[in-house]
């Protein structure tokens, strides 16, 4: 039997008459796991090889990873396992059709390392 994932996602409830958020905050949801015959990291099914990407448009791959990371999936992300040969490809295909994402830079919080 498969058992449900836990992950963060945030909620915002609506006033249905302003349309304005009266409220935000973090509730677990579950998601089912991918099919045995699926990518157990992005859900792509079937798996795709081992050296290719994650498919960085699959929803069990943006939930899972918002949840393990705290922040949406890129592309960057999800070539960053694949052989730098295979990551240059994809990235240089990917700029070319103007779909490629990274992530932001890191914000400098003017503190210091904890
Ligand atoms: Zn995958």
């Amino acid at each position: 039997m498969k058992t449900l994932r836990k992950l963060p996602i945030k909620a915002e409830t609506i006033d249905a008459q302003s349309g304005k958020v009266v409220k935000t905050e973090m509730v677990t949801a579950g998601i089912l796991p991918p099919a045995a015959t699926a990518c157990p990291i992005c859900g792509r099914n079937p798996a795709h090889p081992a050296d290719q990407p994650h498919d960085a448009q699959s929803l069990y791959y943006q939930y899972s990873f918002f949840g393990e990371h705290g922040r949406w999936p890129t592309w960057k992300d999800a070539i960053a396992h694949c052989p730098e040969g295979v990551k240059q490809h994809w990235e240089a295909e990917l700029r070319r059709l103007g779909a490629w994402t990274e992530p932001p830079p890191r914000r400098e919080t003017g503190g210091t390392a904890r």
